[in-house]
């Protein structure tokens, strides 16, 4: 099973327009258009959930979800993991923990990446891990991330991103199972936040400037 960036979606996809949909009305005006729906985003994570268990069946694991973006995208994918672990012969043990990570102002990533508190992390001594986050942009989180968790000395780190922008620049720090490449543009939904608003919508949307302008701090 290669590495694979996923579904890709073209920077000339102009998304679904929202009427097309139910969303929360209080967000309406607030969003350009849907990129990924949400049951597509349910497919997706049914086959990511299939290739990890390809990948590392039978081998135990701790999943180390990457708060609070990739939140939704864990949860979903542990269940589809479940899923698959109750109706196989092969079964993935798995512990979930989590880690807590903040960089972004607005829509502008600050160079200081803060690792809020969180578990005690010398419990990945030795073990598989898999990292799961909701998106990749530069890379920069990614790496600094994989680093502090390297430094716990697990056996071995693989990660699941849902979203991996197409950043120019971008610190080849490629996530080893992909949900889907997209445009390089600020997504909300899912879990992902433009400073704490659109985590309760459930596709995946590009925010609009009017919606910059309101939840700007
Ligand atoms: P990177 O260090 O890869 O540039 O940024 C990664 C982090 O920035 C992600 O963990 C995520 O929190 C945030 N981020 C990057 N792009 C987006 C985006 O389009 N939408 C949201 N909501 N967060 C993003």
């Amino acid at each position: 099973e290669g590495r694979s960036e996923g579904i890709v979606i073209k920077d000339d996809w102009p998304g679904y327009s929202l009427d097309l949909f139910s969303y929360p009305a209080h967000y309406s005006g607030d969003l350009d258009c849907v990129i990924i729906p949400h049951g597509v985003i349910m497919d997706r994570t049914e086959r990511l959930a299939r290739n990890i268990m390809d990948d590392l069946g039978n081998h135990a694991i701790v999943v180390l979800c990457v708060l609070k973006g990739g939140y939704q995208f864990c949860a979903d994918l542990v269940d589809r993991i479940k899923d698959l672990s109750h109706n196989s012969n092969r079964t993935i043990p798995m512990t979930v923990h989590f880690i807590r990570l903040k960089s972004y102002l607005n829509d502008e990533s600050t160079e200081d990446l803060h690792i809020l508190g969180g578990e005690d992390l010398s419990l990945l001594a030795g073990k598989n891990v898999l990292v799961v986050e909701g998106i990749v942009g530069t890379g920069k989180t990614m790496k600094t991330l994989l680093k502090h968790v390297e430094a716990f000395g697990p056996k071995m780190i693989k990660v699941a991103g849902l979203l991996v922008k197409r950043v120019p620049h971008s610190s080849a720090c490629v996530p080893d199972y992909v949900g889907f490449e997209i445009p390089n543009r600020f997504v909300v939904g899912y879990a992902l936040d433009y400073n704490e608003y659109f985590r309760d919508l459930s596709h995946i949307c590009v925010i609009s400037d009017t919606g910059k302008m309101k939840y700007k701090i």
